[in-house]
């Protein structure tokens, strides 16, 4: 072989210009790395969801005649870095050429540009051609430090790739239909929630292999694996979506349930959440390809799938996940240690196992190790609100993101984490934190029902600890805070409490802190 071309674990894109034609002089490089294992503590999950879906995606090339070196932790066990791997692949093939696609996370790509530079042999860096966005339109679209806002980039996207467009308009006069798009489910009351389509992928040859490795892992896996982690099965859970979910897909985004969404008896978990994350993270399909679907199927559907659900998720895609990796790439490596609130507490241990009497926060917790899976209003409105609240370290309230998560890749996790629930950024995701008292919660779900406490109450032995909290969060932030139009009337109605109620607030919340591991 003349050129040796690097496939990370999350550039599975069959539809690369790269594969296109079949070409002797290459080979293919699919590696389990050691490296990319114990970066973080991860998921069982999701470890063994990336290596399925490598050996799958190298098993297709091969059947596609390229060449393919497909390596696992067991041929890789030397070799504690990527650049030790790679050198030994160029001497042993005496390759001519280094090529690679531009890895989505600053870790990896400093880690390549450097590998290139100390080579003695040619290298050349591709686009991953997966996202709208390319390096390029990244760059101009996005500074360093700037406060950027994604509903005016949400509509420079929509117009610049025409979707949803007529003519310079939106579809149907409006941008946004974010206000018909926040119910509650209502028992009784709501349309069918359909159960979530799992897959059956056999993986125990590479749970094995991680428990022969000693990997540490997080989570629980059952015999088999419930994650899309081909193509195929990619496409299939894109159609499972338009078919069962895209028509309440908005209007339920928000809304979170643990007697519908059944944990323990593995049922309606999802909800209408998509659970696409993975396969699009892992390149095995586009958003091009998802939101051409969605569109596709909503046209043809227009009966069932108002404009508001396509307009919904739509947004989810072009929007939030474009604006996200723009914030990263604009902001990093300064982003990873931006700390604006101050936070310095440590993250409570029954973030681990559940274990705590808030019904809201065991609730997203167990689900989080049963599946690798919450939904976003869980992440941001329940562990994320908490930490936020609690004045948790945000590198701690990371580390449990990226490890947590079958889709938890540091460019997207990073500025969802750190800036849009921690506000560890000052500002720059989102122009507002999303703290909350325990009232958000008792209005978008039925988790407060069956806690040990109880939301109306502020102070007392039952009182919801979510309650308290706030009161303390919003005054010790009152100065950076109180300035904010939107807030004026939570620092008002603050004013209004006696003195001494509010001292006990403060204080109820002071021992909740206290006492935080057992609460
Ligand atoms: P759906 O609700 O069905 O949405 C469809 C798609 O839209 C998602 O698959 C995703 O690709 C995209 N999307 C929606 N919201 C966002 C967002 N805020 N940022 C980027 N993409 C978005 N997403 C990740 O992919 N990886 C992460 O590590 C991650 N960490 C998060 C951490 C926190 C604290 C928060 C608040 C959000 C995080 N998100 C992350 C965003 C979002 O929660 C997940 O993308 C979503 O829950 C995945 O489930 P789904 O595929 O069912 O999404
Ligand atoms: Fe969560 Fe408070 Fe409701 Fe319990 S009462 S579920 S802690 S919001």
């Amino acid at each position: 072989y003349k050129i040796l071309r690097l496939v990370l674990g999350d550039q599975l894109n069959a539809h690369h210009s790269w594969f296109k034609d079949k070409n002797d002089d290459v080979v293919y490089v699919i590696a389990e790395l050691h490296q990319e294992a114990c970066y973080t503590t991860h998921h069982i999950q999701k470890v063994c969801a990336f290596f399925c879906a490598m050996e799958n995606f190298a098993s297709a090339l091969s059947t596609a005649a390229h060449h393919v070196l497909h390596l696992t932790l067991d041929d890789t066990v030397h070799y504690r870095t990527l650049p030790e791997l790679l050198s030994v692949l160029i001497e042993r093939y005496d390759i001519k050429q280094f090529e690679y696609q531009l890895p989505d996370e600053y870790r990896l790509k400093k880690q390549l540009e450097e590998f290139s530079s100390n080579l003695k042999i040619a290298t050349k860096p591709f686009e991953t051609e997966h996202f709208y966005l390319n390096e390029n339109m990244l760059k101009t679209d996005f500074k360093a430090g700037k406060s950027h806002r994604m509903e005016a980039f949400y509509r420079k996207m929509r117009k610049r790739f025409n979707i949803l467009m007529q003519g310079d308009q939106p579809l149907g006069g409006k941008w946004n239909y974010d206000e018909q798009n926040r119910n509650k489910l209502k028992s009784g009351d709501h349309p069918k929630v359909p159960e979530p389509l799992l897959f059956q992928n056999d993986i125990s040859l590479i749970v094995a292999r991680i428990k022969r490795h000693k990997i540490k892992t997080i989570g629980r896996i059952n015999n088999s694996l419930l994650w899309p982690v081909t193509r195929t099965q990619a496409k299939e859970l894109v159609d499972y979506f338009c078919q069962h979910c895209l028509e309440n897909f908005g209007r339920f985004q928000d809304a979170m349930s643990c007697e519908l969404d059944d944990v323990f008896g593995q049922k309606q978990w999802s909800l209408v959440h998509s659970r696409l994350s993975f396969a699009l993270n892992s390149k095995m399909i586009s958003p091009a390809f998802v939101v051409n679907k969605a569109i596709d199927f909503y046209l043809k559907n227009d009966k069932r799938v108002s404009l508001s659900q396509i307009e919904g998720f739509v947004r989810q895609i072009i929007g939030w996940r474009e604006f996200i990796r723009g914030i990263y790439w604009a902001n990093m490596p300064n982003y990873a240690q931006l700390n604006s609130l101050s936070a310095h507490n440590p993250l409570p241990s029954w973030f681990w196992d559940g274990n705590t009497k808030m019904n809201c926060l065991r609730y997203a917790i167990v689900q989080s190790l049963d599946f690798a899976y919450a939904h976003h209003i869980q992440r941001l409105m329940v562990t994320g609100n908490f930490c936020l609240l609690a004045g948790i370290n945000p590198d701690e309230v990371e580390q449990w993101y990226l490890g947590i998560y079958i889709d938890a890749l540091e460019w997207v996790e990073m500025p969802n984490t750190r800036g849009m629930s921690q506000f560890a950024d000052g500002g720059i995701v989102g122009s507002k934190a999303y703290a909350a008292s325990g009232n958000y919660i008792k209005n978008m779900s039925d988790y407060c029902g069956k806690c040990d406490y109880d939301v109306t109450q502020i102070v007392g032995a039952k009182a919801c600890p979510l309650n308290s909290l706030y009161w303390r969060f919003m005054t010790i932030h009152e100065a950076k805070f109180s300035n904010n139009p939107r807030q004026k009337l939570v620092y008002a109605n603050w004013r209004k409490k006696a003195q001494s109620h509010r001292e006990e607030i403060l204080q109820q919340a002071e021992t909740y802190l206290i006492e935080v591991e057992n609460l």
